[in-house]
């Protein structure tokens, strides 16, 4: 008996059952790639490579649709398994153009079993593509769309049979589900990176705005100078240092002259104008760590922190020379000048003092100097006048 056809039979199923084993080696190493990873290119890579591994094939790549175009998204030969992958170059092909553009137009496997006799196979320029002699395009599909296309070839003709197309086709499914899968985490981590942005934009705007308000909050409209919620927080804050370091500070407060008359004679944006003239001119004369307030309406105070009496006499007199150099002109009238009375109150201390508070000082000395500043006013304006509260030991 003849034994030759079963033993060709027998070898046969063997070579397909050990295909049928080298693919689901392929299957299972694709079931390992995460697609938590950020790298498409990487992801595709890593699939391909199982693939190139566990079939008989030269090459393999994926070619994914982008809008009209079908763009390769990763390519392996064995010449790439043995060294390192090269850097792939673009490649774009027309969508329904050659072989793998008709497995994207039918959504079918495409199989070219000689390709130099296939007249839709577009063979590239010889450093761009090894010989290929057969080749095998299957569609990878999601759902009713294409997403792109597997392509499979060999450096010789009918390389190929029908058990390849299938298993092809079997290994393209789950690659689209993969693929699926990495759009779905990437799609969602673009939300999330795109939320994030969105939120932190918004709080870096409240910030802002809180600032701003919180700016508003301390400043004068008028005259762009601190006011008068800001000056009794800080003013405390440095007569508690005075006081704990036993060094003087003074405050001057400085009051308009007839500024009503002056207002009813050349209205009230006139006297806008000259308030913020008078503030920006105190302004000029102040040292860092001295604190300028308009105190209301037409009146400024000015605190000292580390200045004895004759140092603020010395200031107030150059803020009254300042403001005689100032003069305005409104509506063609001759040139207007301002006056102002001032009050000095300097604090006189012979050490640090752990006693009385300084809200109790800062009070003291604010209602001495508002007292002066009217010494001034009675005795005909234009003028200075001081007073000092002492704090000494004895006492
Ligand atoms: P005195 O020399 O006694 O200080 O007289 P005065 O007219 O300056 O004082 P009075 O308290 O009678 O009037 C203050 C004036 O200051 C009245 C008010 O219209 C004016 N004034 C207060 N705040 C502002 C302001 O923001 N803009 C303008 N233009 N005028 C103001
Ligand atoms: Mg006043
Ligand atoms: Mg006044």
């Amino acid at each position: 008996m003849d034994l030759t056809p079963f033993a060709e039979a027998y070898r046969e199923t063997n070579r397909r059952i050990v295909q049928l084993l080298d693919f689901l080696s392929a299957l299972q190493g694709l079931s390992e790639v995460s697609p938590i990873v950020t790298d498409r290119r990487g992801m595709l890579d890593q699939a391909l490579k199982g693939l190139l591994e566990n079939q008989n094939m030269s090459r393999c790549s994926v070619f994914l649709c982008e809008r009209d175009e079908l763009v390769n998204a990763a390519g392996l030969s064995w010449a790439d398994l043995i060294g390192l992958p090269g850097q792939v170059a673009r490649r774009a092909f027309p969508v329904g153009n050659g072989v793998m553009g008709r497995a994207v137009a039918t959504g079918m496997v495409q199989y070219a079993s000689d390709c130099r006799h296939d007249p839709d196979f577009l063979s590239l320029p010889a450093e761009a593509s090894p010989e290929i002699s057969s080749l095998i395009s299957v569609p990878i599909r999601s759902g009713d769309g294409v997403l792109g296309v597997l392509n499979v070839s060999h450096t010789e003709s009918e390389a190929f049979g029908p058990d390849e197309e299938r298993l092809l086709t079997l290994y393209a499914h789950f690659l689209g589900q993969m693929l699926l899968n990495w759009q779905h985490v990437h799609r969602l981590e673009e939300q999330v990176g795109q939320r994030t942005r969105e939120l932190e934009e918004a709080l870096e705007e409240a910030r802002e705005l809180q600032q701003r308000f919180q700016t508003l909050a301390v400043l004068d409209d008028l005259t762009g100078l601190h006011n008068r919620r800001f000056f009794f927080a800080e003013a405390r804050a440095i007569v508690a240092r005075a006081l704990r370091q036993g060094v003087g500070i003074s405050v001057i407060l400085l009051d308009l002259d007839h500024f009503k008359q002056f207002n009813d004679q050349f209205g009230h944006a006139a006297g806008d104008r000259v308030l913020r003239d008078v503030a920006m001119a105190m302004g000029q004369l102040v040292r860092e760590g001295d604190v300028l307030s308009r105190f209301g309406g037409e009146e400024f105070v000015l605190l000292l922190p580390g200045t004895d009496l004759d140092g603020a006499i010395g200031l107030g007199k150059r803020i009254r020379q300042a403001l005689a150099g100032l003069e305005w002109m409104f509506d063609g009238s001759e040139p207007q000048r301002i006056t102002a009375s001032i009050g000095i109150c300097a604090l006189v201390l012979e050490g640090p003092r752990q006693d009385p508070s300084p809200g109790d000082v800062l009070e003291g000395m604010l209602s001495r100097a508002d007292l002066t500043m009217y010494t001034s006013k009675d005795a005909g304006r234009d003028c200075l006048r001081v007073s000092t509260l002492e704090l000494l030991d004895n006492h």
